[in-house]
């Protein structure tokens, strides 16, 4: 399921959500132990493809919700946010803080959480900027997807550990006859 929050938000204030989403993750790897595990279902990758796909040549960028512990993030939810960096488009995400708050409520409300921040690299691999490096929380899944005028075309996971991006393995999560997610 994508929820779009582009125009079901309300301005409000945007610095509460940091402080909040920091204390949200605690499921930081311990060094040296085996990478996290990020778990999407095929619904989720294809809609993320969508999305980026939508955005390019601009930088399309949201939230996973769902699940994490030290082994593995299980993604409940994609969120597709707005990118406010309106002048680097191309090549700088800014979340949209309020969309950030948005989707940490929609998550506290099914006792889940924010695990991860996804944004893709139009014309570039998909591997963390410097950029990305600054911004990152330890304890996040940071999916980037690569895209080109053909589309997406690769997906990476990175957690952030000691100050130095791990690349984490993305898997599939099975579909199951209960899941909610619905075809599009
Ligand atoms: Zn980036």
């Amino acid at each position: 399921m994508i929820s779009d929050l582009s125009e079901s938000v309300t301005r409000s204030s945007a610095t509460q959500s940091s402080a909040t989403l920091i204390t949200a993750v605690d499921a930081v790897t311990v060094p040296g132990v085996a990478a996290t595990e990020l778990w999407l279902t095929g619904v989720q990758r294809r809609d993320l493809a969508y999305l980026v796909e939508a955005s390019y040549p601009f930088e399309a960028c949201g939230l996973l919700v769902g699940s994490a512990d030290t082994e593995r993030v299980d993604v409940q939810d994609v969120f597709h946010a707005r990118n406010l960096n309106v002048e680097r488009a191309r090549d700088r995400f800014l979340l949209d803080p309020d969309d950030h708050m948005a989707a940490d409520r929609s998550a506290r409300a099914r006792g889940l959480d924010i695990v991860g921040i996804w944004h893709s690299h139009p014309d570039h691999p998909a591997r963390p900027s410097i950029t990305d490096l600054e911004a990152a929380w330890e304890g996040f899944s940071y999916l980037i997807i690569s895209t080109t005028a053909s589309g997406a075309n690769d997906f990476r996971s990175w957690r952030l550990q000691g100050g130095k991006f791990i690349e984490e393995k993305i898997r599939e999560t099975p579909q199951t006859s209960s899941s909610s997610e619905e075809e599009s």
